[in-house]
């Protein structure tokens, strides 16, 4: 039955790892230890990480394995027209379409359980960190999720299931080995994130940290504008992995907004506001729950494009005297 669920996921074009459902109480276990020991910054530990301690885990009944799975996905360019010119910038992978990805390995897999008599569903917990506990993952010293073949381009999932699972725990999650020798992450990171005294990011640093946050809440004194490089999230540890080099030029190529559009987004309008048009973009793209810290996080794409292009300027000016 574990080899028909992985066949299964194969067609589709994903990849997947099987693991005892003790896997999830021992991701849960790694990070409280960590969090024990004062790894973690108070703030982001309180935002990200505790509510995992206070989730029910009831999706099943008798629950005896886990399923890890994961779905290729690409960063995504979305086009901006403002002030006659065009900024293009990027989503990176798993913010788009994630309901939709996950839903579909939920139910590939369910077609191939459900008929044998097993149950499935998707897990709570913490995903990543469930993830390099099976033989699909391994840490990359960005603490991103890397999979053979994929790299750090796809959409993590895990499923719970009652299908009896031989496999043997993986204890602690595993590091890839190109990051004993590779630095390229920690060089490219601009906000030192990524460190030399640990392997556990100081995620309170990430960037992704702060422009995921609600829109209300400023970037700290501290994020230089020439900083920011995508709509969410940041794509710079990951563009210089050599471990995504394959598939590093494959940029999915996203909407495009007109002048119109791009002002009433860093005017904060509602979604209910905008032309019918925009609004079913937004939708199609799965960019409707973005809408609200597109004043900030665009807001701050476009200040550093001014600056930019106004050092530009004044180089060539200089360069005709
Ligand atoms: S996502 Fe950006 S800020 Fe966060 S660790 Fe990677 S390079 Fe650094
Ligand atoms: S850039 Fe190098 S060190 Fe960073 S995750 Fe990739 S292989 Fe590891």
């Amino acid at each position: 039955m574990i080899q028909r669920v992985l066949r299964e996921v194969e067609v589709a074009g994903w990849q997947a790892a099987i693991m005892p459902f003790s896997s999830r109480a021992a991701a849960r276990r790694g990070i409280e230890d960590r969090h024990a020991r004062g790894e973690f910054d108070k703030g982001f530990y309180e935002e990200r990480i505790a509510r995992w301690a206070g989730e029910s885990d009831l999706e099943i009944p008798n629950p005896r394995s886990l399923f890890a799975v994961a779905v290729p996905d690409r960063p995504i360019r979305v086009r901006f027209k403002l002030q006659e010119t065009t900024l293009a910038t990027i989503v990176p992978p798993t913010y788009l379409h994630g309901e939709r990805s996950d839903r579909a390995v939920e139910e590939r897999i369910r077609k191939v359980l459900a008929p044998a008599g097993f149950a499935v569903a998707r897990a709570r917990g913490p995903t990543k960190a469930m993830a390099t506990l099976s033989e699909l993952a391994q840490y990359g010293r960005n603490n991103l999720a890397y999979v053979a073949d994929l790299g750090s381009y796809h959409r993590p999932v895990v499923l719970v299931s009652d299908l009896p699972c031989e496999e043997a725990p993986r204890r602690e999650p595993k590091a890839l080995l190109r990051c004993s020798t590779c630095k390229a992450c920690l060089a490219a990171c601009p906000t030192q994130a990524i460190g030399e005294d640990r392997f556990l990011l100081h995620a309170e640093r990430c960037l992704t940290f702060w422009n995921e946050k609600p829109p209300d809440v400023p970037f700290p004194a501290w994020v230089r504008p020439e900083w920011h490089n995508a709509l969410v999230g940041c794509l710079l540890c990951q563009e210089v992995c050599p471990e995504n080099r394959p598939f590093i030029e494959s940029i999915v190529e996203g909407p495009s907004f007109d002048e119109e559009a791009t002002r009433a987004f860093l005017a904060g309008v509602a979604k209910k506001d905008l032309p019918v048009e925009v609004q079913q973009t937004l939708e199609d793209w799965d960019l409707v729950d973005f809408l609200d810290v597109l004043p900030r996080n665009l807001g701050a794409l476009v200040t550093k494009a001014t600056s930019v292009r106004a050092k530009n300027a004044h180089k060539k000016r200089e360069g005709r005297k």
